[in-house]
């Protein structure tokens, strides 16, 4: 079951009345207990992150229940006490005594019902908290199509081992979708949320443009959410992990029928070759990082963060490698300075 409501504006009271139907509607009774939230917290770009009203009024609805609460992240830029801090988290954490919670520890686990990931690290908070609520923001996303709440928890992988399942993935984004989708069922938050009141559309999820989507919504079930959300914002078929999610079973196909069209809300923009290009033309186009000198801080962050070492010097500029780039896109996610470019190439020309 999916709970939503059209909002325009960060209004607490709202959003903490709203946040109370979600989870009466949903039947969800979480009283007296250790509550884990994890919002989207990608970026010290604030505009990337999960809204904090929105957390502050998911955080005070739950404190009213007496619940212990904690909040984290590992983000893949800056560290999440930090992107808390530039989005405006601060005073309700404290207020409400919401504590910080390590993502870098990691605990190896075996799932032999996951698809890609049977033994992998997880951070410790996956296994050590039984209420997770997931606070996702709704963006575009230029390698997934969309991020939202499946996508959200790519957070629970710590630091740099992100990389590492870039890598594995390559270039076949089903793999990808699946390493998603074997996190999401080894965390199986107890609520997903969505950020839709001002989300991202573009070059999501760190570069692109603020868009006013006016929609917050929760289910249970993230793959059930995102499919209504990826539809409502006019994602033309499905994303890669809707698409996956249903060939694992675990988004049922006739569920398309059910799936409310009176969700009007805006369309997005994206770079994604799914939105608003016939398949036919964008499969002759290929989408590659081209970095911006001229915006280049020579941090470093990219190259360094580059799974298949595609990004070098030359000439004291930095260059990518297309005979080595896997289009992961994580140059363009970790560059706070706007230096990494998305051009659509025909052919792909390297
Ligand atoms: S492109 Fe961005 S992340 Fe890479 S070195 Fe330059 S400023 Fe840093
Ligand atoms: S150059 Fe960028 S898109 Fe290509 S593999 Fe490296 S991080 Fe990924």
């Amino acid at each position: 079951m999916i709970c939503h409501k059209i909002i325009s504006t960060y209004d607490k009271k709202l959003l903490k009345r709203e946040t109370e139907n979600f989870f009466n509607k949903l039947k969800l009774n979480i009283r007296n207990e250790k509550v884990l939230l994890k919002p989207n917290l990608i970026s010290p770009k604030k505009y990337a992150n999960t809204h904090p009203v929105v957390v502050e009024s998911v955080a005070e609805f739950l404190k009213d229940c007496g619940n212990s609460l904690f909040i984290g992240d590992s983000p893949g830029v800056g560290t999440s006490k930090l992107n808390m801090k530039v989005s405006g988290y601060s005073g309700f954490l404290k207020r409400l005594d919401v504590k910080l919670y390590p993502f870098n520890k990691t605990v190896r686990i075996k799932r032999h019902e996951n698809k890609v990931l049977k033994n992998f690290n997880i951070s410790t908070p996956a296994v050590e908290f039984d209420n997770i609520i997931n606070i996702a923001k709704l963006k575009t996303h230029v390698m997934t199509g969309m991020t939202l709440s499946v996508k959200n928890l790519f957070g629970f992988i710590a630091g740099k081992e992100k990389v590492y399942y870039h890598l594995k993935a390559g270039h076949d984004l089903k793999i990808f979708a699946d390493i998603l989708i074997d996190i999401y069922e080894t965390v199986c938050p107890t609520l997903n949320i969505i950020d839709g009141i001002t989300g991202m559309e573009g070059n999501g999820p760190t570069s692109g443009t603020s868009a006013n989507f006016n929609i917050f919504a929760a289910s249970a079930n993230g793959y059930l959410l995102d499919r209504t959300i990826e539809k409502a914002v006019g994602f033309k078929g499905k994303t890669i992990i809707s698409k996956q999610a249903e060939k694992r079973g675990l988004l049922q196909s006739d569920i398309e029928n059910t799936i409310s069209e009176n969700i009007k809300i805006k369309h997005a923009k994206t770079m994604s070759a799914s939105f608003y290009i016939p398949k036919f033309i964008t499969s002759l186009f290929s989408v590659k990082p081209v970095i911006n000198n001229k915006l280049c801080r020579k941090c470093n962050k990219c190259k360094n963060s580059c799974p298949t070492q595609a990004i070098f010097y030359e000439s004291g500029n930095l260059k990518v490698d297309y005979s080595k780039c896997i289009k992961c896109y994580c140059c363009h996610e970790l560059c706070i300075y706007n230096a990494v470019d998305l051009k659509r190439k025909i052919f792909y020309i390297t």
